[in-house]
C-alpha cells in the first residue's frame, strides 16, 4: 500500500475538490464517517470470518484513541456530522466509551452510532445512553438458537436478545436490527422479524449478502436479491405502508399499527450508490472511499510521520474526490492503481 506523503503535490483533480466539504466529482457530499475500531470479534459469522486461522491486526497497527478522535475532528471540520463505530466488534474495544464521549463533544458532530453484535450491549446499555449514543444497530440473523449457533459458530442468541431489550429499555434514540438475508436459512423468518416491529420502535433492516468473506459463501446459493426480499415481505404483509428512513435504506415500510419499521439494504445490488454520503476508516487507519474499492490511503501512517491536520484534510478530500460513481465501477477499478489493499473480511473493512 502506498502512503501519500504529506509533502508531495496532490494530483490536480484533488486540488480541484472543494476545500470546506468532502465532495466528489459526481456531486455527492460526504457527511457520514464510519470508523472501524477493531477487527476482533467474539463471533465467527460464516459470511464474515473464517472459523479459525485469522491474522488479527497487531495492536500497534490499529488506530489509537487520540488518532481516531483526531480523524473525526478533521472530518467534522470538513462537514462530517455523523459517526458510526463498527468493526469487528466495537464494544470489545476498551476505550469505546471514551471514543463515543469524545465524538459526542466534537464540534459539528450531531449523531454518534454503533453497529454491534449485541453481546455486550446489556452490560453497557445505561452507559451508552447516558453518554449520548444516538443509535445502535444490532446484528441478528435468526431468532432460532440452533440456526444462531450455525451462523455465528457460537451459542449466544440469548445474550443478543437481552442486548436488544436493554437498548430499547434505556432509551437509546434509534435501535435497529441488521438481518443478513440468507436463502434457505432465514428467509422463512422474515415474517417473525417483521413482527418484532409491532410493540417496539425498532427498525428491522434486511441486508443483501455481500461477497466479502474469503470463503465466498455468498456464491453457494444463499444470496437473496433485494427484489426477492421485497416480494417476500409484500406477500406476507400485503398492506404495508410507506415510511421514511436513511438514504441507503430501500423499500422502507411499516405494518399498519406497528411502532417500528422495516427496510431493505441493497448492499449487493448497489442501487442506492447515488445517495452515498459515507467515508470509511479501517481499524488500521486507512480511508476507503467505497466498500467495493480496494484503493486506500493511510491516515495512520501520515499521522505517525508527523502530518498536520491540513495534510489529513487534504488526503480525506482527495480520497473522496476520487470516488467512483458506484460500487460496480469501484469493483471494476479494483486491483489497479498504486494504493491497492485487498481485504478478506468485513471485519477488516469495517462493516
Ligand atoms: N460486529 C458488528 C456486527 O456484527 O454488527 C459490527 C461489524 S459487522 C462486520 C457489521 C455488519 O456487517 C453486520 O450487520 C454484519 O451482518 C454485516 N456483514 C458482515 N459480512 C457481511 C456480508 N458478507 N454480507 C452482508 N453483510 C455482512
Ligand atoms: Fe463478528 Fe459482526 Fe463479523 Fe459477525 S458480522 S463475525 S458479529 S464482526
Amino acid at each position: 500500500m502506498t502512503v501519500i506523503p504529506s509533502t508531495k503535490a496532490v494530483p490536480e483533480s484533488w486540488a480541484a475538490s472543494n476545500d470546506t466539504m468532502l465532495v466528489d466529482r459526481h456531486n455527492r457530499t460526504f457527511t457520514y464517517m464510519r470508523v472501524a475500531v477493531t477487527d476482533r470479534c467474539q463471533l465467527r459469522c460464516i459470511y464474515c470470518m473464517p472459523a479459525e486461522g485469522i491474522d488479527f491486526t497487531p495492536n500497534e497497527r490499529l488506530l489509537k484513541s487520540d488518532e481516531i478522535l483526531r480523524i473525526i475532528g478533521v472530518g467534522a471540520a470538513l462537514g462530517v456530522n455523523k459517526i458510526r463505530f463498527t468493526g469487528g466488534e466495537p464494544l470489545l474495544r476498551a476505550d469505546i466509551l471514551d471514543l463515543i464521549r469524545g465524538s459526542v463533544s466534537t464540534p459539528g458532530i450531531t449523531s454518534v452510532n454503533l453497529t454491534s453484535n449485541g453481546l455486550r450491549v446489556k452490560e453497557l446499555a445505561s452507559d451508552l445512553a447516558q453518554i449520548g449514543l444516538t443509535g445502535i444497530n444490532i446484528s441478528l440473523d435468526t431468532l432460532d438458537e440452533a440456526k444462531f449457533a450455525k451462523i455465528t459458530r457460537r451459542e449466544r442468541l440469548q445474550d443478543v436478545l437481552d442486548g436488544v431489550k436493554a437498548a430499547l429499555e434505556v432509551g437509546i434514540p434509534s435501535v435497529k436490527l441488521n438481518v443478513v438475508a440468507l436463502k434457505g436459512f432465514n428467509d422463512d423468518e422474515l415474517g417473525a422479524f417483521a413482527m418484532l416491529t409491532k410493540d417496539d420502535p425498532v427498525t428491522v433492516r434486511i441486508i443483501e449478502l455481500m461477497p466479502f468473506d474469503a470463503h465466498q459463501i455468498w456464491k453457494t446459493g444463499r444470496h437473496m436479491h433485494a427484489g426477492e426480499i421485497q416480494a417476500t415481505l409484500e406477500k406476507l404483509f400485503p398492506n404495508l405502508e410507506k415510511a421514511t428512513g436513511t438514504p441507503t435504506e430501500h423499500y422502507i415500510t411499516r405494518i399498519p399499527g406497528h411502532l417500528g419499521k422495516m427496510a431493505i439494504i441493497p448492499a449487493y445490488t448497489r442501487s442506492l450508490c447515488g445517495n452515498c454520503d459515507r467515508i470509511r476508516i479501517t481499524a488500521d487507519g486507512c480511508i476507503r472511499n467505497c466498500l467495493y474499492s480496494d484503493n486506500e490511503y493511510s491516515l495512520r501512517d501520515l499521522m505517525r510521520e508527523g502530518g498536520t491536520d491540513d495534510d489529513l484534510g487534504r488526503v480525506l478530500r482527495g480520497a473522496m474526490w476520487d470516488k467512483e460513481v458506484d460500487g460496480w465501477a469501484s469493483q471494476r477499478a479494483k486491483d489497479t492503481g498504486p494504493d491497492v489493499h485487498h481485504r478478506e473480511s468485513m471485519t477488516q473493512i469495517g462493516g
